[in-house]
């Protein structure tokens, strides 16, 4: 390789930091990723993103900002430069639009920023959100959010964490006080004591008042009682908590924590410079050739969206690409290893970039977005050089499902095609009866957008009207073993037995109890949440 593109490349690579956010809805995502943009000077004034989303439907919170500010944004990937480093930052999609692609998203980030609300601690949408990011044991940071609130004690929050999640936690900075009295953070790295000030709506950057621990100013700055309580739990987590241990947060086995609050925009800097320092670059991803570092001189990486757009003027749809080696460029032609097929990557979107139209180049730890005239699949390679193909992205655990009926028989066709083709891109899942005469798709989905999305593409795309019959379960389990195994099982209680798109056994159950039981009742099933890639 030339050592020039291998310069280029390892240059890119060491200043790339890539990350997605999870959480709960009402957390405060919105709000962190408002105050990044703010800090990453990639917007001058935050504010009015959440009066606009009131209007929001089915869309993106980066929608309605695109709206707003009349900037374009894809609602997939914002990118900005802070401190000498190019970050992007991966949309998950919450709320409304929590569908299968927020775990996508997952797929194609080589960090999470783990956002918990500290009145609330743990929330089911972060934990299965969690459990995504342990299949590829991705370094998680975690930002205990409004702490301008009364919020749980932090210790009990990080407890909660190691607990549950199983993960070691180090804080990175510790609060001094909380809700009217929440005054600062102590920043172990540099050992100094941040004093906030207010700004208006935390509209604008925070200002801070920086001072070392033993400084005598601290008596007249804090109040006594804050800084003795401060003294306190700094022996306790210092005389018991493990040290930052680097190479156990890049195996996502521990997790900086940071304490602040998005809204006032205290301890959002903090955070962002540590999280700099602290996170892991592009790394290797599998493939059928191996680990594929991200200085392999050729151009590869896989899709790990399709979005298509909901205006019916415009059919465009979106491929959402990560890079994973080489580097992209413009109008470049690569080969499509599912297809065997070459393709010219045509019109490649841009991403949040100041005011440029379209994008150039792209390097690993990037994502591009691409025209897709219907050639992509999730989980699908593109290349250039050896050929080589990425592990592919597995299905996900669904937990809401409806058979999907066709009401007028002279439509069949239009039916048929429209339901293949929206389980192709990866809109939803596709399950079946194992009843021969029940031939109804069961559509399996992780958000109800998905449903909503899927009737209103077959309706605009296909001409098909589509009734929705919904199915009393929230729980989907894969056998591992398929059939055979199953019928070993014996009689399960309380479960369904439906087959999937390959015709593989899949479990259903009413609620995770009902799971729960089968487990106790069959300890040799195994059961797994998400199916590998057929
Ligand atoms: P999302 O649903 O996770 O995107 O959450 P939002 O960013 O929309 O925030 C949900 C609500 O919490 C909004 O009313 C925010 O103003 C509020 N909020 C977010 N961050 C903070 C914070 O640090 N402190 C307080 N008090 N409220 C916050």
């Amino acid at each position: 390789m030339s050592t020039e593109l291998k310069a280029e490349l390892q240059t890119a690579v060491e200043h790339r930091r890539n990350f997605a956010i999870i959480s709960h809805p009402d957390a405060g995502k919105t709000t962190l990723t408002e105050k990044l943009l703010l800090y990453g000077g990639a917007i001058h004034e935050a504010g009015a993103v959440k009066a606009r989303r009131a209007q929001r439907k089915a869309t993106s919170d980066w929608m309605a900002m695109e709206q707003q500010r009349g900037i374009s944004i894809t609602s997939t990937v914002l990118q900005f430069a802070y401190r000498n480093r190019q970050i992007n930052l991966l949309d998950t999609p919450g709320h409304q639009d929590f569908s299968e692609d927020t775990y996508r998203t997952l797929a194609a980030a080589d960090n999470a920023v783990m956002l918990v609300d500290a009145a609330k601690g743990l929330e089911p949408q972060t934990r299965k959100l969690f459990e995504v990011c342990r299949m590829r044991s991705l370094p998680i940071f975690t930002f205990m959010n409004k702490m301008d609130r009364p919020a749980r004690e932090p210790l009990e929050l990080l407890d909660e964490i190691e607990q549950e999640l199983g993960l070691q936690t180090y804080a990175v900075n510790w609060p001094i006080g909380m809700g009217d009295r929440f005054k600062g953070v102590f920043d172990r790295r540099l050992r100094q004591i941040h004093l906030f000030e207010r700004t208006a709506h935390g509209s604008k950057e925070a200002g801070d008042t920086v001072i070392d621990l033993g400084d005598s100013r601290i008596e007249k700055l804090l109040d006594q009682d804050l800084y003795y309580q401060l003294k306190e739990e700094l022996e306790l987590i210092e005389g018991i908590g493990p040290d930052l241990d680097l190479e156990l947060v890049h195996q996502g086995q521990m997790t900086p924590v940071f304490f602040g609050s998005a809204m006032t925009n205290f301890g959002v800097k903090l955070f962002l410079d540590a999280f700099l320092e602290y996170a892991m670059q592009p790394e290797a991803y599998k493939s059928t050739e191996g680990e594929m570092p991200p200085t392999y001189p050729d151009f590869s990486g896989f899709v790990f969206k399709l979005q298509a757009n909901m205006d019916p003027k415009h059919r465009d749809r979106v491929a959402f690409v990560r890079v994973c080696t080489g580097r992209f460029d413009k109008d470049m032609t690569v080969n499509h290893a599912r297809t065997g097929k070459t393709v010219r990557l045509s019109r490649p979107q841009k991403l949040f970039a100041q005011g440029r139209e379209s994008l150039d180049v792209a390097y690993p730890g990037d994502v591009i977005g691409l025209n897709n005239p219907g050639v992509f699949a999730i989980g699908d390679t593109i290349y250039n050089g050896k050929r080589l193909e990425y592990e592919g992205i597995p299905c996900f655990s669904p937990e809401l499902f409806a058979y999907l009926k066709n009401p007028n028989p002279s439509k069949f066709k239009q039916f048929h095609k429209g339901v293949t083709e929206l389980r192709e891109e990866g809109a939803i899942q596709i399950m079946y009866s194992v009843d021969e005469s029940k031939r109804d798709p069961i559509l399996a989905a992780v958000g109800q957008l998905q449903f909503e999305v899927v009737q209103f593409r077959l309706q605009n795309e296909y001409g098909v009207e589509t009734l929705l019959d919904m199915l009393p379960y929230s729980v989907a389990r894969w056998v591992a073993g398929g059939w055979q195994a199953l019928e070993k099982a014996g009689r399960l209680f309380n479960t369904a037995v439906v087959k999937d798109n390959w015709g593989r056994p899949v479990l259903l159950f009413k609620n995770e109890w009902n799971l729960q039981q089968v487990i106790g009742d069959h300890p040799e099933l195994q059961l797994n949440a998400t199916a590998p890639v057929a």
